[in-house]
């Protein structure tokens, strides 16, 4: 059966999954979502014998359901290939009783890659089966992860260009590098006076700019985003749920058919509504645990109902999870409330007002963990065990931990590992020892692999010995006019 999208705010235009993945967001400004979400059509047993590759393909088949075999393949083969470090593509480690799924073996060693890394060809494909003319505009802002892995994607891809906004002082000294270091002659990189919300909202207002939109048009542009408010992000994300239980089945942990928790550490909500969606197509899940850290809009939405973000924005040590506005979480409400008056009720109490109340689904609970919380967590389980987790996973480590304390919940878990130690390296150092206070960001790097006794990744090996291209910084209130500028 055809899975055909439509807006979570009731634009009456249903679209195909490439039409989705190249429009990246409805015209109403509501994000795709299926129409129904499909259930598996192979037996679970199966999934412990497919590799990654093949699991790819049996699951995205069902969603993206107007690419033809050749051409999903064709995608797939592309993207998880020698540019991920492991052949398992995301493997998951044992540390002490907890299990990783680590999803930073990719080329920017966050778990951005995992989708990152099939997005532009799902994209490419879309815009050749659509008789797309003009060159697509990729139109990112990052919380520091996103950007990279787009760039990364994206780079010398030809038909299309990359535009990302970063906020200049939110994000590590390791990912400001990998950015600003980008090669590539369709790639340019600004970082904006503001925060991430900031960045957000502007690009989100230009993807719904009809005038813009009609310019540079004429001009042979057409925009794209690679956030995850496009669904050529999320349902690549769905697969590794999957790939996880079959581990926990053949490594002995679980049988077939139990039940396990995830927990996800969680900024934009993207990660872990993969995870919701893998549940309703048939992964015997229990409980999604959402891991936040102290801008805990989440928490308290899954705890109260209550959604509200007039409160101080905290720069904390897990910066990509630094977000007040979880776009993904709209996609929730909608599913939640099958009805996209009620969604686009919320989204407008929510830019006018700040905040909305709904009761949200049982299959979440929410968590948090302090900056010390995190801290203790890194230096704890390296300590017992030789395991090195980066400060987003310790998040959702330290999160987890309080979750069993409080429910006493014995159901397996799964901690969704979202990147490598070596990314966040000040930090996480500094985590495992006072003496390490404010080492060199780069410095950091040999010193941790001394300390964990791995080697540094490949991709951010000598990254501050590169060369800078992309120095410009603008005002938040620039973005659209240096948008223009780019293009003209
Ligand atoms: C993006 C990111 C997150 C948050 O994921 P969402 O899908 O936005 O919820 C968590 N950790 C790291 C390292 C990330 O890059």
């Amino acid at each position: 059966m055809d899975i055909m999208f439509k807006s979570t705010r009731g634009d009456k235009n249903y679209v195909t999954a490439s039409q989705a993945i190249v429009k990246g967001i409805a015209d109403d400004g509501g994000l795709f979502v299926p129409d129904n979400i499909p259930s598996i059509d192979f037996d679970l047993g199966e999934i412990t014998h497919y590799s990654y590759r093949e699991l790819a393909y049996r699951v995205l088949r069902l969603i993206l359901t107007d690419y033809t075999e050749e051409e999903l393949k064709y995608c797939i083969n592309s993207a998880y290939d020698e540019k991920f470090d492991t052949p398992l593509i995301a493997p998951l480690a044992k540390a002490g009783s907890a299990n990783f799924l680590e999803l930073f073996h990719g080329k920017t060693i966050a778990f951005k890659d995992m989708a990152l890394s099939i997005l532009p060809y799902l994209l490419k494909t879309a815009a050749k089966k659509n008789g797309v003319k003009e060159e697509i505009v990729i139109l990112t802002a990052t919380s520091g992860d996103t950007g990279k892995a787009a760039l990364e994607g994206f780079a010398d891809v030809e038909g299309t260009r990359i535009i990302v906004f970063y906020p200049e002082d939110g994000v590590s000294d390791v990912q400001k590098a990998q950015m600003v270091t980008q090669k590539g002659a369709n790639t340019c990189v600004a970082a904006i006076k503001g925060n991430f919300d900031d960045a957000q909202t502007a690009v989100k207002k230009i993807f719904t700019d009809n005038e813009l939109k009609a310019e540079l048009k004429q001009n042979g542009f057409v925009f794209s985003s690679a956030n995850s408010i496009n669904i050529g992000r999320l349902a690549p994300q769905i697969v590794y749920y999957f790939y996880a239980y079959a581990q926990m089945v053949n490594n002995g942990s679980i049988n077939m058919g139990d039940k396990i928790n995830f927990t996800v550490p969680t900024g934009n909500f993207g990660n872990i509504l993969a995870g919701y969606y893998a549940k309703q197509m048939g992964l015997p899940v229990n409980k999604l645990i959402c891991a936040s850290n102290d801008n805990k809009v989440l928490y308290d939405f899954l705890t109260t109902g209550d959604y509200d973000i007039n409160r101080d924005f905290i720069v904390t040590v897990s910066p990509s999870m630094d977000i007040l506005i979880s776009s993904n979480l709209e996609r929730l409400l909608y599913h939640v409330s099958g009805s996209a008056e009620k969604t686009k009720e919320l989204m407008s109490s929510l830019s006018e007002n700040g905040k909305y109340t709904f009761k949200a689904s049982p299959d979440f609970v929410g968590e948090y963990a302090t900056i010390a919380e995190t801290f203790d967590s890194i230096s704890s389980l390296y300590k017992e065990t030789g395991y090195v987790m980066d400060t987003h996973t310790a998040v959702a480590y330290s999160a987890y931990k309080k979750y069993i304390a409080a429910s006493k919940d014995d159901t397996p878990n799964v901690i969704v590992s979202t990147a490598s130690p070596y990314k966040f390296a000040k930090d996480v150092l500094r985590a495992i020892d006072s003496k390490f206070d404010g080492i060199d960001p780069f410095k950091a790097l040999d010193t941790l692999s001394e300390e964990s006794k791995t080697a540094i990744p490949a991709p951010i090996k000598d990254i501050d010995k590169r060369e800078v291209i992309h120095k410009t910084v603008i005002d938040r209130t620039e973005i659209k006019d240096f948008v223009k500028s780019r293009l003209n």
